[in-house]
């Protein structure tokens, strides 16, 4: 039994032309998420073997794979829902409301996120997320799948800044990717993703 299995795309692979080309879509999806959620069944079952075997002298690096492998499957599930092809424009209601109060202004937040997909050093993605200790948002700027997060923030909305996400059409130019990526934002799923975020945190106090 899997434990992670691949979503389906909300839309056609096409459907967010012109700002992200349908090669980049199909092979982003069926052959690098894809990947991410095989790794991270396959690295479960290894680490099952060596529970079994008593032999954890390969935990370690075992341990790194999964992290890896979950994390990306994570942000990539979440990357499809936040990207809609009637996207764009801006948030409205609590989110819009939240983004003021911790980032001044919807410019200046957008010009942080911008900042922190466009310069992650190699691999990685710009995120919003709900950090629960302090109820604030925060954009992290996460490296491969799973560096550089605090422990507990929700991601509510991801800008995925592999060279997987955008080199076919956008070449060495991420921050053109990024300016496109605007265009796609879906909006009321990351407002429900925050309403969501908050009210789990108020139940667990
Ligand atoms: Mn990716």
């Amino acid at each position: 039994m899997s434990t992670y299995t691949l979503p389906e795309l909300p839309y056609d692979y096409a459907a967010l032309e012109p700002h992200i080309s349908g090669e980049i879509l199909e092979l982003h999806h069926d052959k690098h998420h894809a990947a991410y959620v095989k790794g991270a069944n396959e690295t479960l079952e290894r680490i099952a073997e060596a529970r079994e075997k008593g032999d954890f002298s390969s935990l370690v690096g075992l341990e790194k794979t999964l992290a890896f492998n979950v994390s990306g499957h994570v942000l990539h599930s979440l990357y499809w829902q936040n990207m809609s092809p009637d996207g764009g424009g801006r948030p409205e209601g609590e989110l819009a409301e939240a983004i003021n109060e911790h980032f001044g202004s919807f410019e200046r937040f957008h010009a942080q996120m911008s900042a922190a997909t466009t310069a992650v050093q190699g691999s990685g993605w710009g995120v919003l997320s709900y950090e629960p200790t302090s109820q604030r948002l925060i954009v992290e700027q996460v490296y491969d799948h799973h560096g550089n997060v605090g422990v507990g923030s929700v991601p509510l909305l991801a800008f995925d800044a592999w060279e997987h996400a955008y080199y076919l059409q956008y070449r060495n130019v991420r921050a053109d990717f990024v300016k496109a990526m605007w265009e796609v934002v879906n909006w009321p799923d990351v407002a429900a993703r925050y309403v969501a975020a908050r009210a789990q945190h108020r139940s667990g106090d």
